[in-house]
């Protein structure tokens, strides 16, 4: 199996100062940037609007990481796009740049329309746009006709109101960037444990014995989790890393913070790395437990919590009966996996007291992840090793406020106890059957049932499945509107007609009624805590996602709604009044947010009162699944490259991974290339295989990569287009960017 010839050098180091110097000055010049960088993830500073690692209690003073600079870098650009821009610039013509064209045109500074029948946008003033608006959705027949996307940059504020908006206009549909991502997380950890979200807090790190990282690159998508694993090795601890890649962020590390760190000299960090084949996770977790259970039976006691499994969990006898069933070589073969490697893992378990496992995307989006899911929380229950300190599970969000969105009510299913506040707080009956998932929303739109399709930031059609099906979907909408920052893919493949409505950044001074506002957000360790920008807007024309909102709902409903919009833009302390009214944990909330660390919210599974219907843990046992192909097929998972986040691309090098100046390449294992006749940079046509349908995407350069034997990869959002709408995970319709069959045809 070939390797890439720098696999083993430490990420960050010398060269994520270089990047960071680099981005901040092209894009912010150094004055800008350095005043910028001096605020992020600081007390009175703003959140970085990257992934959702937390922050430690004492800050550092330069509490961000190369990525992190990035992001703030672009967002407060100098670069500027208004009606000028537009006016030569025709959206078909936009629509065939490159996603990272778009995102260096800069921030948008004004409103802007694109009437029915035209080819470009124009300008339009806030209230013709907000009259626009509001005449187009109380034109619906029904309210189920609109959707209302958020993307996981939304904060809290933003995010109640427009669920707010939504409801007492009528309709459940509010979908979000999370069905794309850690759905699959909420809907495991709900029913085995009670909680959607994580049960640890970095403080846990620093008493682990053992830290398990699935499916996940920290590397490049939670960057400052490598200061705190660093940590962890440095006390001793151990760490297993599974994932069919070796990220080059899960060998060795080289801390920028620190001399011997820009001196290129890493910390290892992973003690053991099982390089699965794609979809591995459920039999390589099986494999784990089964040979914990065959060290138990040989040594009583010593592997199991038998006073914890008695007293709060259930269900451990099946689970056990049933992993004892399993045959060993299939786990070998559908793991990827010699049995020997899963013994050394469940050696490192063995020995561990404390264990937290971390995961992102390289679990959730798989057709079995709820499953996948579920069996780390088994191996974790196996010890004990959930609601005591330096123990727990750890699903880590790659967006800053995402968690924070469905706290505060933005679903398409919410819980009934949550409909009842906000009828008791508002005075409005709101509507209580489900709404649209983004998998539904999509296929509603392309049935013409969804007419008005408006989106809190993202970049809906890159980062959604099956690129034909939703552009062809969109474009079916009466009006499409994005709340937006930059120019993105989204807002060219548009409804009959569309709308942009600028909003402000993070890095932004907020001034409501000239008083400076503040926002919060929800790390992935469900810490809530403020952010307030401080640069001067990019123009008087751009507004705050709470403005746009109550603006929206001001439009609609005019003085017929009893909810005082205007009291909560003008102050958003009023917002967080009514968050407390609604959402449990928050009370006092102005109060407690105060505080520079911000507060946790409760969960019972932090000490193991389980809010599950019998108040114990479930164990939960699920078939090994067979992940077969035929015989002229691979598997290919979509990844981020180093220099992106999530669909915004900051550069066409992926510098971990050896690639430059290119997105369209497909990563192959070596020893397949030479078995198909095939050879570096040759260009491919990637098929993809979903009962019976087929979806081909042309001119994918081959890249030779340390992969399993006929596992591939390939970026996202660039490969998105492979992906059905309908191959989605079991029970939480999460699409499955990570597991694609797909067939490879040269182009000729
Ligand atoms: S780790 Fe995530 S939140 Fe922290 S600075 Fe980097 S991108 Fe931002």
């Amino acid at each position: 199996m070939g390797r890439p010839k720098s696999e083993s050098k430490p990420v960050a180091g010398f060269g994520a100062l270089v990047q960071t110097m680099r981005h901040t000055l092209q894009e912010t010049g150094i004055a800008r940037g350095v005043q910028n960088l001096r605020h992020v993830n600081q007390d009175s500073g703003f959140d970085c609007p990257g992934c959702a690692w937390p922050d430690p209690e004492k800050r550092s003073l330069a509490e961000f990481c190369e990525n992190g600079a990035k992001h703030v870098a672009h967002e407060a650009t100098r670069k500027r796009i208004g009606a000028e821009f537009f006016a030569s610039w025709p959206v078909s013509k936009l629509y065939q740049q490159s996603d990272h064209w778009l995102e260096q045109q800069g921030r948008l500074t004004e409103p802007l329309c694109k009437p029915a029948g035209s080819d470009y946008y124009e300008r339009i003033s806030w209230e013709d746009a907000l009259e626009r608006l509001a005449v187009a959705l109380c034109e619906l027949e029904s309210p189920h006709e609109a959707v209302f996307y958020t993307s996981g940059r939304t904060s809290n504020e933003a995010a109640f109101l427009y669920q707010l908006f939504a409801r007492e206009f009528g309709t459940n549909n509010l979908p979000d960037c999370s069905h794309m991502c850690h759905e699959s997380s909420g809907t495991a950890l709900t029913e085995v444990i009670g909680t959607g979200k994580g049960t640890v807090s970095l403080a846990d790190f620093e008493h682990a014995d053992a830290i398990l990282i699935l499916g996940q690159n920290p590397g490049s998508n939670h960057p400052r989790m490598l200061t705190t694993l660093q940590a962890a090795k440095r006390r001793g601890c151990k760490i297993i890393s599974i994932n069919p890649i070796r990220e080059r962020g899960l060998v060795s590390f080289a801390n920028p913070k620190e001399l011997q760190g820009l001196l290129g000299r890493g910390t290892p960090i992973s003690d053991l790395f099982l390089q699965i084949r794609v979809g591995g996770d459920g039999a390589t977790l099986k494999g784990i437990m089964k040979e914990l259970l065959e060290m138990e039976q040989r040594a009583p006691g010593i592997i199991l919590d038998r006073v914890f499994i008695d007293h709060h969990t259930e269900n451990f006898d099946d689970l056990q009966a049933h992993l004892q069933s399993l045959d060993w070589s299939e786990i070998e073969t559908q793991s990827g996996l010699e049995r020997a490697e899963i013994r050394a893992a469940a050696e490192i378990y063995a020995t561990a007291k404390r264990v937290i496992a971390c995961w992102a995307m390289g679990l959730t989006q798989h057709r079995h992840a709820v499953a996948n899911i579920q069996d780390i929380v088994n191996l974790l229950l196996f010890g004990g090793n959930i609601g005591i300190e330096g123990a727990g599970v750890c699903p880590v969000r790659g967006h800053s406020n995402v968690q924070g969105d469905r706290t505060v009510g933005i679903t398409q299913k919410p819980k009934p106890a949550f409909l009842d506040r906000l009828s008791e707080v508002f005075g409005f009956e709101p509507p209580r059957d489900e709404g649209l998932n983004t998998v539904d929303a999509i296929r509603a739109m392309q049935e013409r049932r969804v007419k008005v399709f408006i989106a809190l930031g993202g970049n809906f059609v890159a980062a959604t499945p099956d690129t034909a099906y939703t552009e062809e979907a969109l474009r079916q909408c009466k009006l499409t509107v994005q709340v937006s920052t930059k120019l993105n893919r989204s807002h060219l493949v548009t409804g009959r007609e569309a709308l942009i409505l600028p909003c402000l950044g993070r890095t932004e001074r907020d001034l409501q009624n000239d008083q400076p506002q503040f926002v919060t957000v929800e790390n992935s360790m469900s810490v809530v805590h403020r952010s307030q920008g401080h640069l001067d807007p990019v123009s008087d024309e751009v507004r705050s996602e709470p403005a746009i909102v109550a603006g929206i709902a001001r439009a609609v409903f005019g003085d017929a709604s009893n909810t005082d919009w205007d009291a909560m833009r003008c102050n958003y302390d009023v917002i967080r009044e009514r968050i407390a009214d609604v959402v449990p944990g928050f009370d006092d909330f102005n109060a407690r947010v105060s505080q520079s660390v911000g507060f946790v919210l409760p969960s019972g599974a932090r000490t193991r009162a389980f809010e599950t219907a019998s108040g114990k843990a479930a164990f939960t046992k699920h078939p090994l699944h067979r992940l077969e192909i035929e015989a002229d097929q691979y598997l290919l998972m979509t990844i981020r490259s180093h220099n992106q986040f999530n669909t915004t691309i900051y550069g066409l090098d992926d510098r971990y991974r050896g690639v430059h100046g290119d997105r369209h390449v497909i990563f192959m294992n070596e020893r397949d290339i030479a078995e198909r006749g095939f050879h570096e940079g040759q260009a491919l046509c990637i098929t993809s295989h979903f009962r019976g349908e087929t979806r081909s995407l042309s001119g994918f350069r081959i890249f030779p990569y340390a992969l399993p034997s006929r596992c591939t990869a390939a970026y996202f959002p660039e490969a998105n287009g492979l992906v059905p709408l309908g191959s989605t995970a079991e029970k939480s319709h999460t699409p499955t960017y990570k597991s694609i069959v797909v067939t490879l045809d040269p182009v000729s």
